[in-house]
């Protein structure tokens, strides 16, 4: 079935691959909310354990429904193998904390999600990981960080919440010289926008709780790569330290995944019109978008990347108090920490999603006081320009 997809387009892909149908020959796909099963006799029950017939063991291990979420991101994401997760964190740590030990080192940027950088950062060096932060839009920075004793690189490009570009395939050329693997997380660009396997990369993992669900339902993550990186690391990893994501939420996130080009393709266009319009409007001291020409990294975004985003950050002119003020404002724009939903979330980063981050590294990374960022939503486009527009004004 996913074989006979491999040539097809992404929303074919996303609506009907891996789907596998029960007896009754339902047309969504079914949810199996069991956490055992059953066996033949007692023969069937050791042969399934050894490997030698076919079927399911426990849910913790693999389940229908979740194997059908694997199967049809794997054919989305071009891998081999994947694994699901309970959340975006889960997969993060799996894909890290199942192929390192000690003496191994990591290389990433500053620039990450709060809860990845401190897996990175605290969590690590704990199990005697070494670990290297860098400046991850400075490719010599990369090349000076990257040694023999590297096992794994981790990033995320466009990055949160300052939407910094990676280049992946010069990342992951430098990374293979010293046989490191390169895990992304394409969680801001989504498998519409950005192939990191293609690119080059190894390993890509998903928070599906962002557009892959996309309607604010359910966390979900996945770890996704080659068939031997996923079955002999990460999978015994997974099997024995249970990070399994529910059948009930790999069905909702089935569902979330039927729409996803739509909703993807049709927040970009919404997030570029706002880009735009906030760009002219009085009040905004900055806009970042990754599809403006005056992205500091407009090239790189356009060589790697199929759209721009479904986020756009901008400074509001003046301190905390006048961005708090625009905040509070907001009419229709809900002030969430969450993105990728089909309401429109705004975030104001340092005081949020970033608070446990020193104030030296904010500064580096311009997580400024006056920095929001803004998931767009499905909203009328025009409402959204409105809301903020109207906001600006006072
Ligand atoms: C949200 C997010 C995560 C974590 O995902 P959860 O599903 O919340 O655990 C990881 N990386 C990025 C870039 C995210 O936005």
């Amino acid at each position: 079935m996913t074989k006979d997809l491999k040539d097809k387009g992404l929303a074919t892909q996303a609506i009907r691959g891996g789907l596998v149908r029960s007896g009754f020959k339902e047309t969504s796909e079914a949810i199996f909310l069991n956490s055992g099963f059953v066996y033949d006799s007692a023969e069937e029950a050791a042969g399934r354990f050894l490997g030698e017939n076919d079927g399911y063991i426990y849910s913790r291990y693999a389940n229908p429904t979740t194997s059908v979420f694997e199967e049809r991101m794997c054919l989305l994401e071009g891998a081999e193998a994947s694994r699901a997760t309970s959340s975006g964190m889960a997969a993060v740590n799996l894909a890290l904390m199942s192929q390192l030990a000690a003496g191994d080192h990591v290389v990433a940027p500053k620039a990450l999600f709060g809860s990845c950088l401190y897996i990175i950062e605290q969590i690590l060096p704990r199990f005697g990981v070494g670990v290297t932060l860098i400046d991850g839009t400075d490719l010599d920075q990369w090349k000076e960080a990257i040694n023999s004793k590297t096992k794994a690189i981790f990033l995320e490009s466009p990055s949160n919440p300052t939407l910094e570009i990676v280049d992946i395939a010069a990342v992951s050329e430098m990374a293979h010289k010293v046989g490191a693997r390169v895990i992304v997380d394409n969680v801001f660009a989504t498998t519409i926008h950005q192939k990191p396997l293609e690119l080059g990369a190894d390993v890509v993992i998903y928070s599906a709780t962002k557009h892959i669900d996309g309607q604010g339902r359910c966390l979900g993550g996945i770890v996704l790569s080659d068939e031997e990186f996923i079955e002999e690391v990460v999978a015994p990893y997974h099997k024995h330290t249970g990070p399994s994501l529910s059948p009930f939420n790999a069905w909702t996130l089935l569902k979330g995944l039927e729409t996803l080009e739509l909703r993807v393709n049709k927040q970009t266009e919404t997030a570029g019109k706002i880009a735009d319009a906030l760009a002219d409007a009085a009040g905004v001291a900055r806009v970042i978008y990754p599809g403006r020409d005056d992205h500091p990294q407009a090239a790189l975004a356009k060589q790697q990347m199929k759209g721009g985003s479904t986020l756009v950050a901008f400074e509001i002119a003046g301190g905390q108090a006048e961005t708090f003020a625009f905040l509070n404002r907001l009419e229709l724009i809900d002030i969430s920490n969450n993105l990728g939903d089909s309401k429109s979330l705004i975030t104001h980063p340092t005081t949020t999603t970033h608070s446990s981050v020193s104030d030296e590294l904010k500064a580096e990374l311009g997580i400024n006081e006056n920095l929001l960022r803004l998931s767009v939503g499905l909203e009328t486009t025009d409402d959204l320009i409105d809301d903020l527009v109207s906001a600006l004004r006072g």
